[in-house]
């Protein structure tokens, strides 16, 4: 049996098509998922024009961030049968042996292996999912939803997990791309207020985004001087800086708008080296975090949250595409011209 996909086959710019490529076999401990929507990730886009800072084995099929129903499962599986509906987790292959897989912090797993990049994704009609990834989704929650758990489940593990929000917070997110609107949404959840979202010029619209999603702020730093607008709001600096723009230098200036006893949490990265400076990360105590994936109790916490409609996916997703137009839907994020794109396969 034979199924469309779209495959990375080399490790070049653009060297991403659709292919005929057999449906998967699945293993006594997996399930064969039929894909009911696959959300285009920022890291798809950067496989897909080779600029990723992770290894990739090609050829692999991308996408990591899907939902669908169960179209089989394996002779072990007893939590999932056929016609479920579910999510899934991106930890495709962990050792299963170590001390964080055993500790449940498996997503931190040294041999683990994500779907897209170095399993096979769900840019296709089926993937093959080992069961323990699988979460239940409810009746009512639909695919084109339930696929952005795990952006979701990015930002709530930076911002409630390894990040200490209190109501009334000062939180300043830097970067108002999906995950760093996420991430605004999950603090304004936990009562941040302020709540400020930085980003550039360019950024104009995703800035509205982030003050429907529940910014009380947000500040273009091309057009007003960003430590100003921040010392005006609160002279100490903010309790919490989030820098979500999946570049490296930012971290200076995470450094410097945290108060005393501050934090600064780094969810999204590249591989630029940049010198920092070190005085206001110890003069002034901060904590510094890094933030990278997410585990079954966050998973579990994030489809409550889209359940109950608390988070407003609607607000990022800008485009909805059959899987041949993966082009368009790949180009628009890459523009800018939506934050979010999804592909029904
Ligand atoms: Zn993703
Ligand atoms: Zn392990």
């Amino acid at each position: 049996m034979r199924q469309p996909a779209l495959v990375q086959y080399a490790l070049e710019p653009l060297a991403v098509e659709l292919r005929d490529v057999a449906i998967p076999e699945i293993g006594d401990a997996d399930v064969l998922l039929r894909v009911g929507a696959v959300s285009v990730c920022g890291s798809d886009v950067h496989q897909a024009y080779n600029t990723h800072s992770w290894p990739v084995s090609v050829p692999v099929v991308l996408g990591h961030e899907f939902a669908g129903t169960v179209a089989r499962a394996g002779r072990e599986v007893k939590r999932f049968r056929e016609g479920d509906r579910v999510v899934s987790e991106t930890a495709a292959d962990v050792c299963g042996e170590c001390l964080l897989c055993r500790t449940g912090r498996y997503n931190l797993c040294p041999q683990r292996k994500g779907f897209g990049y170095g399993i096979d994704g769900a840019m296709a009609s089926y993937v093959r999912v080992p069961a323990r990834c699988l979460h239940a989704i409810p009746d009512a929650l639909p695919f084109s939803i339930a696929c952005l758990a795990e952006p979701h489940a990015v930002a709530y593990n930076a911002m409630c997990v390894n990040s200490t929000i209190r109501p009334g917070d000062f939180v300043v997110v830097l970067g108002p791309g999906p995950i760093g609107l996420l991430c605004a949404r999950m603090a304004a959840l936990a009562g941040a207020d302020p709540l400020v979202v930085v980003g550039l010029s360019s950024d104009a619209p995703r800035l509205d985004t982030a003050i429907r999603l529940g910014a009380t702020h947000a500040i273009d730093a091309q057009c007003e001087p960003l430590e100003e607008g921040i010392r005006r709001l609160n002279p100490l600096g903010a309790d919490l800086v989030c820098d979500a723009t999946g570049a490296s230098r930012p971290l200076d200036v995470a450094l410097t708008l945290a108060r005393p006893g501050g934090q600064v949490t780094k969810v999204g990265w590249s591989p630029d080296r940049v010198a920092v400076d070190m005085t206001p990360l110890v003069q002034k105590n901060v904590t510094l975090q890094g933030s990278f994936s997410h585990n079954f109790p966050v998973w579990e916490r994030v489809i409550h949250l889209l359940e109950r409609g608390r988070t407003l996916p609607d607000e990022i997703v800008g485009m909805k595409a059959p899987l041949d137009a993966w082009r368009d839907a790949f180009e628009a994020m890459h523009d800018g011209r939506v934050i979010k794109s999804i592909l029904v396969p």
